[in-house]
């Protein structure tokens, strides 16, 4: 959790804190001593009750993670006694009880220290002879209370700094303060979980199995480029050369990442196969290939996946996203969402309002997830009473909605995510790429149409069918696998919306002078605009029912901005649709001296904005422009999301449900059909206005959620519904025959409908 904050790296470190104990041993007398307390335990464990108990992870829905504040920079000072003089692990583990957490997530290492009796990493001065690790283990068994332990991987600081043999180098050699996954840094790693496994713990939370989140980018280390001289038997890349050698290179860095968290799970069970063990994920935007993660590649290398949201690094937006992106890269698997409780970032020593927290911990409940809450602790450990207080009020509501959670997802329209076109076209700006993308979902998040992912390393024809509606966000690179698959879904009668470039690149990322999925959209790509401020018009003159169903309102005859990719496409059996139109360019602007980010207004039509296609019992519509891109632009004008709306809704007419509600009002549709009861959760995000910064104005960050809101919806069913029932005593609901009226005064509402 600590991606914000990667140090730089500081060669000056002092190596006469560390202890020379040498660790050959001591791996193999830990196992023996492990594996003899695990039998015991399990002798009486089978004993009493004679089957083994659900792992934590299957049955909690709230925990804290708590660690320290003042060495996340890493490199701090070691003499400093001041730093973590109160952590103490039974006032820890006392406060989590009090606040309604199932499970506690401890600090017990991170890139400078060990919060514990370690014989191999350096311990904090502050706690002198205590040992937080152990404090918490033995208060947590009086509560039957779950402990984890947070266990970073890649954090620069005091024990990288003494051990330059385990270094990532750059492609020159420079060293670049990170740790190599081929250095013999494994062993180590192994070393490490062994010492802490043998506290009794009932888990591993492990941070950081990344290989960075931007340039300098590794590694070109001996042990690397002799391993990836082996595997493909010929030399590494210069650099990031982005062509064949560069393909190979960062399939080598993905094995590497897979290789080494798949080993130390492994050694993990060997040593207890009842330890969870989780590792924090960076597979989903924004993070992109820097990182040594593909989505499914790395999510399923562990008990369950673990990733983060927040204000801090991500947008309220994303909050849901980022949970569906876990669920889609680990299906049937639990998944663990961790956020902050601080105002602005980890470690600021902030509350967020009740109000604040209840939104996010209920918008990842209501997408299927189960939430860790951060709390880090002051400089000297101290424990913020406002902070468990606040959470325990959180934690209590959690625990009595407890029924309301879970359940089969109800989505209509899948986002397809692609790895590929992420590395590829995506390049070291992959931002452009998630553009697209995210703009879907917001568009599908404020027109409620419930939504989810599928990703393209795990996409099977049975994903896709789960979605009336496939959109293909300016999927750039299309593989002959996927042109099949999609093929066959819209041939079977699925329904599929193309945006922006869908398979005008090739396998490297160029730019196509044809597009892979010409037979899917009904048209030949003829080339792309050099335009980003392109325009769409409905012409009256030619508004057929279809053109009228599409067009924002109904509106004809009038330009509207579509900001983002756009291309010519002539159709062959497409049914053309509106008409896409180019920008004005100014005299300056053609000799090249006035930028065009300021959008220019409309010129002439260049081509169709719309292409709409049927093949077998499915249709395929085609913008020829990117509406998603739009949406999650800084034009992000409300037309732009309608046009993607209406296209789902002319695809599919007759949707299960229809949610009606205000832009800032998510909604989240479940399924337990052994009750026979459909859930739609309802999370308001009632932020208020904001003033202008200090600073790069106009970026504001929003403001923090305090009141809660009261707003009507509506609820259409496609089924006759039996009953309606709101959580709230204060939610008004009123029903005629499948449509459901409400008013609802909170941030989170559920209403249960029994069909
Ligand atoms: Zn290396």
């Amino acid at each position: 959790m600590n991606d914000m904050f990667e140090a730089p790296y500081v060669g000056c470190y002092n190596e006469r804190h560390y202890s020379n104990t040498p660790i050959a041993g001591l791996d193999q007398m830990l196992k023996q001593l492990i594996l003899f307390i695990m039998l015991q335990s399990w002798l009486v464990g089978a004993a009493d009750q004679g089957t083994e108990p659900e792992p934590w992870f299957r049955h909690s829905l709230v925990g804290m993670e708590v660690g320290p504040t003042g060495a996340q920079f890493s490199n701090s000072d070691t003499n400093d006694a001041r730093y973590c003089a109160r952590f103490n692990g039974q006032e820890v583990v006392r406060r989590c009880v009090e606040a309604n957490c199932e499970y506690v997530v401890i600090w017990a290492r991170d890139g400078d220290y060990a919060y514990y009796d370690s014989k191999l990493l350096l311990k904090c001065a502050g706690l002198g002879k205590r040992d937080v690790l152990q404090e918490t283990v033995a208060e947590a068994r009086k509560h039957k209370l779950p402990v984890i332990a947070y266990c970073v991987v890649q954090q620069g600081g005091h024990y990288l700094n003494a051990h330059p043999e385990f270094e990532m180098r750059d492609a020159k050699g420079k060293r670049i303060g990170r740790f190599c996954y081929n250095s013999g840094y494994l062993e180590v790693m192994k070393q490490i979980v062994a010492e802490q496994l043998a506290y009794g713990i009932d888990g591993f939370h492990i941070d950081m199995v990344d290989q960075g989140f931007g340039p300098p980018y590794g590694c070109w280390c001996d042990s690397c480029r002799k391993q990836f001289e082996a595997e493909f038997g010929c030399p590494m890349p210069k650099g990031v050369t982005w062509d064949s050698d560069w393909d190979k290179m960062l399939e080598f860095r993905y094995r590497t990442s897979e290789r080494f968290e798949k080993a130390l799970y492994a050694y993990i069970k060997s040593l207890n196969p009842r330890t969870s063990v989780d590792f924090n994920y960076h597979g989903n935007p924004p993070f992109s290939w820097e990182v040594g993660q593909r989505p499914v590649q790395h999510a399923g290398n562990s008990d369950f996946v673990t990733g983060e949201t927040g204000m801090w690094g991500f947008s309220a937006g994303t909050v849901g996203l980022n949970a569906e992106f876990y669920r889609a890269a680990t299906p049937n698997a639990p998944f663990q969402i961790a956020i902050s409780r601080d105002a602005r970032c980890y470690h600021n020593q902030t509350v967020r309002p009740l109000a604040d927290i209840r939104w996010e911990v209920f918008t990842l409940l209501a997408h299927g997830g189960f939430v860790t809450v951060v709390d880090k602790t002051g400089f000297d450990g101290w424990l913020d009473p406002v902070c468990y207080e606040r959470l325990g009020a959180a934690f209590k509501e959690v625990h009595a909605k407890r029924s309301q959670f879970g359940g089969q997802p109800v989505q209509e329209v899948g986002l397809y995510f692609s790895s590929r076109t992420r590395d590829w076209v995506g390049r070291e700006n992959a931002g452009e790429y998630f553009q697209s993308f995210e703009g879907a979902q917001k568009a599908m998040l404020y027109e409620h149409i419930p939504w989810g992912i599928v990703l393209d390393e795990s996409a099977t024809l049975e994903t896709l069918q789960r979605f009336p509606v496939v959109v293909l966000p300016n999927v750039g690179i299309v593989s002959e696998k996927e042109r099949a698959l999609l093929l066959r879904y819209v041939e079977l009668g699925g329904n599929l919306i193309v945006t922006g470039f869908g398979g005008c690149y090739d396998h490297q990322g160029k730019l196509l002078e044809s597009t892979s999925i010409e037979a899917l959209i009904g048209a030949r790509f003829k080339g792309k605009l050099d335009s980003m401020d392109n325009w769409v018009r409905f012409p009256g003159a030619q508004a057929s029912s279809v053109s009228r169903q599409l067009a924002p309102e109904h509106r004809m005859d009038w330009p509207f901005l579509v900001k983002g990719p756009a291309g010519v496409f002539e159709p062959t059996t497409a049914k053309p649709v509106g008409e896409l139109l180019k920008p004005y360019r100014t005299t300056r602007q053609k000799e090249g001296r006035e930028g065009t980010t300021w959008p220019m207004s409309a010129d002439t039509p260049v081509g169709p904005a719309i292409l709409l296609n049927t093949i077998g019992k499915g249709r395929v519509l085609t913008f020829t422009c990117s509406p998603d891109y739009a949406t999650a632009s800084e034009h992000h004008i409300v037309e732009d999301r309608k046009l993607l709306a209406n296209a789902v809704r002319l695809l599919h007419p007759s949707p299960r449900i229809e949610i009606v509600a205000p832009v800032n009002v998510e909604a989240v549709v479940t399924d337990d059909p052994a009750s026979r009861t459909l859930r739609v959760h309802l999370v308001a995000y009632n932020s208020p206005p904001q003033t202008t910064p200090a600073e790069r104005r106009p970026y504001v960050l929003p403001a923090l959620l305090e009141d809660t809101p009261m707003y009507r919806a509506t609820i259409k069913t496609a089924e006759p519904i039996k009953r309606a029932t709101a959580f709230n005593p204060s939610t008004r609901i009123a029903r005629e025959k499948r449509r459901v009226q409400l008013t609802v005064e909170d941030i989170h509402e559920v209403i249960s409908l029994h069909y």
